[in-house]
């Protein structure tokens, strides 16, 4: 595939926003734009990544605008053009328009709508499709990707000093879903009112073939955003498996694949051996979202650790759904639920990563979610401390490093830190120390759960050394 270069600013073209990437910053590339991309490449039509909010439109003829997440600000760009002519060039869409949407009748409508607007957009009909499935206009299923979208963002990452490899998401792999769809009804999930799961692209629809002078893939990995890929029926997803394992590309299912159906399926043995022989990419990642299905998860564990007893696993762990400012008890039981799916995963060898639902951020000690995750999503850290040590090095490696006091331990217990606390060790005032916010979080979390003061301890020092124990599974 060729690359086309930057669009010269005196020539009209078309205008592809990433907002997710305008605002925040994202890991990933956005595929609905790789394949809107993919689609003006084939019909020879200019276009180019907008890379900067305050971009002027009149430069171009058509914005195709795509938001993933809720919280995502939408470009300056956009919103100074709303109600006014120049909204008509926007083509908006993507999942952060409507996912937080309450009413069910109008998430569903909203939901219908995004899926297929694409293929029903007028301006994008008026296109030849390359690909099957219809003359004109885009077959999002079976739409190539155009995987060098993103280049010139990173191109003016790494001139801005950061490494390339940051961006192997977007350079080394073929992206793309071999099935949608799920049965779960999570109710925090945009899945929430699916009830199959289907086939979606043929892998041969999104596998890039480009190679470098050497004659090596450029882009040697898959990555799969199947929503889950194990609850398809049998007859979908073992041909499907056994094409990514022929394809000899290393893959790995980025959404997580559903670890209980291992306990659910007949096939569920059958699903441990395939993946265990697969050239997986990575950790195996599953997901672990609501404590309620612990029992189905230790027995899926039971029998993916006969096949698996050495390969990394790590376990999506969903929390901070539905909180408020004060909803103190649900907070409470939130936090309870994740550290005790910890608990369950240290004790079988594998690792958590902490998801948090945008609504954790309106709980008043949001920030324990956020120290958690930082805890539990290094596995440096994950593996070999407990939380309440890891927050306490927070703390000692700053005062090691800022303050040059290196006669004190770089760990103590709680009950230790206890004592220094109680003797003014800490504090705003002269000779007292600033206590690091980790550290402050963890303090006003026992303060504000008194009750709970003994059981969070305990949590907090939850240590995978301590409670890993193989004759769980073997
Ligand atoms: S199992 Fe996963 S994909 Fe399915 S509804 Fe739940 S969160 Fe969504």
């Amino acid at each position: 595939m060729m690359k086309v270069l930057r669009v010269p600013p005196m020539y009209k073209c078309i205008g592809l926003c990433d907002a997710d990437l305008l605002d925040n910053g994202t890991r990933h590339p956005n595929l609905v734009l790789l394949k809107i991309a993919g689609y003006l490449f084939d019909n020879h039509i200019l276009f180019e990544l907008i890379l900067d909010s305050k971009a002027d439109v009149s430069r171009y003829d058509h914005i195709f605008l795509s938001r993933v997440f809720t919280f995502t600000k939408l470009p300056e760009f956009y919103v100074k053009v709303i109600g006014t002519a120049d909204e008509a060039k926007f083509h908006v869409g993507g999942t952060g328009f409507y996912a937080n949407k309450s009413s069910i009748a109008e998430y569903r409508r909203k939901r219908e709508e995004d899926m297929y607007q694409l293929e029903n957009d007028e301006y994008l009909n008026t296109l030849k499709n390359y690909h099957g499935g219809k003359e004109y206009g885009i077959c999002m299923a079976r739409q190539m990707p155009y995987y060098h979208l993103y280049d010139v963002f990173i191109d003016q990452q790494v001139a801005k000093g950061f490494k390339r490899d940051k961006y192997k998401d977007y350079l080394k792999y073929s992206i793309g879903f071999l099935t949608r769809g799920c049965t779960r009804h999570c109710p925090f999930c945009v899945n929430k009112l699916e009830n199959r799961v289907c086939r979606y692209s043929k892998l041969e629809w999104f596998l890039d073939n480009e190679r470098d002078e050497k004659g090596k893939l450029v882009r040697p990995y898959i990555y799969l955003w199947d929503d889950n890929f194990l609850a398809a029926d049998s007859s979908l997803w073992k041909p499907l498996l056994q094409e990514l394992i022929d394809s000899k590309r290393p893959f790995q299912f980025r959404q997580g694949l559903d670890e209980r159906m291992l306990a659910q399926s007949p096939d569920g043995e059958l699903m441990a051996e395939m993946l265990a022989k697969s050239k997986y990419h990575g950790d195996f990642i599953f997901a672990f979202d609501n404590w309620k299905d612990r029992e189905l998860i230790e027995q899926a564990l039971k029998i993916w650790k006969r096949y698996n007893p050495k390969k990394g696993t790590k376990f999506y762990l969903f929390c901070g759904f539905k909180l408020k400012e004060h909803s103190h008890q649900r907070f409470y039981q939130d936090i309870w639920e994740l550290f005790q799916r910890i608990k369950v995963l240290m004790s079988y060898g594998c690792v958590g990563y902490v998801m948090r639902h945008e609504d954790y951020r309106k709980y008043e000690i949001s920030n324990l979610y956020i120290q958690i995750a930082r805890w539990c999503n290094q596995q440096q850290f994950y593996k070999k401390m407990s939380f309440w040590e890891f927050a306490y090095r927070n703390q000692s490696y700053w005062e090691e490093h800022t303050l040059h006091n290196t006669d004190r331990p770089q760990l103590k217990t709680y009950e230790e830190f206890e004592e220094d606390y109680k003797k003014g060790y800490y504090g705003e005032s002269e000779g007292q120390v600033k206590m690091c916010l980790p550290l402050q979080t963890v303090v006003r979390t026992l303060e504000k759960f008194s009750e709970h003061k003994e059981e969070l301890l305990e949590m907090f020092n939850y240590k995978m050394a301590n409670l890993v124990n193989p004759k769980l599974w073997e």
